[in-house]
C-alpha cells in the first residue's frame, strides 16, 4: 500500500481487516498520515514520519479530514441512516488534505441495506474521497463490497514492538520510557497488541478505566479457577458493568487473558501480551486444564457474540455463569 501512496495510484476503499486489538485503527491512521505527511517527496524517509506538523495532527486526532463513521450508541447494527448521512458529507469537499479519509468502524456490523446505499457511494465516488472499512472478518460483507475495495490484514504486535513504535509516535512516550522503564512496561503490556490502546494508556485519565477492566478480567479468571464460591461470583456478576459496549469490552479483556494462559500452557517463552509478569500468568494457567481454558474461551466469545446480537444482557451473563460453573 506505501507503494500506492507514494504512486498516488490509491484505491478508493480497503478493507482492513484483523482480531480486536490487532492494529486496525492505527494502520489506518498510519494511512491517512502517510498521505498527508510532509515528507511524502523525501525519497529515503519512511512514510509516515510521525513527526511533521501533518502527520502529528492526524495522529492526535485534529485532522478535519480524516473522519470516523460508527454505529449509533446503545444500536447492535450500523443502519442505513448512518450511511445516508454519509453519502452527504462525501460531496463536500476536503479541507486540508489532498484526500478525504473515511474510516468505517466495525464496517461488519453494516445492515445489508446500508451496505447497498453504500455500495452506490463506492461506484461513484468523488476523486478525493478513501474509505477505510474495518472489520474483524470481511465474510460478513456483501460480496458487492468487497470486490471493489482490497483486504488487508492486521495481526496483533508484541509488547517490544509496540514499545519501539510508540516511543517513535510519541514524545510523550520515550520521555516515559527513560524516566520510568517500568510503568513503560506496564503499559506496552497493558495495550493488548494494540498500538491504539498503547497511545490511550500514556494519558492517566483513560488509563484508570483499562487498568480497572484488566483487573476485572483478572478477577473473573480466578474465580474460574476456584470454581466453587457462589456468593464470590454473584457479587462480580452484579458489579460488572450492564452496558452492552463496556460489557462487551470487559469480555473482550478476559478473552485476551486467557490466551495468554493457554500460551502459557503450550511453551515457556510465548510472547504474551496481556500479563506483564510472565510467573502471574504461569502460575494461574496451573490451576486450568488446557480443556478447560478452551471451555472457558468459547463460553466468552459465545458472550461476545450474543451481545453484539442485542441479546437480553442479564440472561446472557447467566448463561455464561452457568456454563462456566460459577453459579449453579
Ligand atoms: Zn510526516
Amino acid at each position: 500500500m506505501a507503494d500506492d501512496i507514494l504512486k498516488n495510484r490509491l484505491s478508493h476503499a480497503y478493507i482492513i481487516e484483523g482480531a480486536y486489538g490487532s492494529g486496525k485503527h492505527t494502520f489506518a491512521m498510519s494511512v491517512a498520515a502517510a498521505i498527508a505527511c510532509q515528507k511524502k517527496d523525501e525519497l529515503s524517509s519512511p512514510l509516515p514520519c510521525c513527526t511533521c506538523p501533518s502527520c502529528k495532527k492526524i495522529f492526535d486526532g485534529n485532522s478535519p479530514d480524516v473522519i470516523f463513521i460508527r454505529r449509533e450508541e446503545g444500536k447492535a447494527t450500523m443502519g442505513v441512516d448512518v450511511i445516508r448521512e454519509l453519502r452527504q458529507d462525501v460531496s463536500i469537499a476536503p479541507n486540508e488534505l489532498p484526500v478525504k479519509l473515511y474510516i468505517i468502524e466495525e464496517a461488519h456490523l453494516m445492515t445489508e441495506q446500508a451496505q447497498n446505499a453504500f455500495l452506490l457511494t463506492l461506484e461513484e465516488p468523488p476523486a478525493y474521497v478513501i474509505f477505510l472499512l474495518l472489520c474483524e472478518t470481511s465474510s460478513s460483507l456483501l460480496e458487492t463490497v468487497r470486490s471493489r475495495a482490497p483486504t488487508l490484514r492486521t495481526e496483533p504486535i508484541d509488547t517490544e514492538r509496540i514499545g519501539t513504535h510508540l516511543c517513535r509516535i510519541s514524545t510523550e512516550a520515550s520521555a516515559l520510557a527513560r524516566s520510568s522503564p517500568e510503568e513503560f512496561g506496564e503499559i506496552t503490556a497493558a495495550a493488548n497488541g494494540s498500538i491504539g490502546r498503547a497511545l490511550e494508556l500514556l494519558d492517566a485519565k483513560k488509563r484508570k478505566p483499562i487498568v480497572a477492566k484488566r483487573e476485572a478480567a483478572r478477577d473473573l479468571v480466578n474465580l474460574c479457577a476456584t470454581r466453587r464460591n457462589s456468593a464470590a461470583a454473584v457479587r462480580y456478576l452484579n458489579g460488572l458493568p450492564q452496558k452492552r459496549d463496556e460489557l462487551t469490552d470487559q469480555f473482550n479483556f478476559t478473552l485476551l487473558c486467557l490466551r495468554d494462559l493457554l500460551l502459557c500452557k503450550q511453551t515457556e517463552n510465548a510472547p504474551l501480551c496481556f500479563f506483564a509478569n510472565r510467573e502471574e500468568a504461569c502460575t494461574l494457567a496451573y490451576s486450568f486444564t488446557t480443556p478447560e481454558l478452551l471451555g472457558l474461551c468459547d463460553a466468552v466469545n459465545e458472550t461476545v457474540d450474543r451481545l453484539k446480537k442485542n441479546a437480553n444482557v442479564r440472561l446472557t451473563l447467566t448463561s455464561f455463569a452457568v456454563r462456566c460453573g460459577l453459579i449453579q
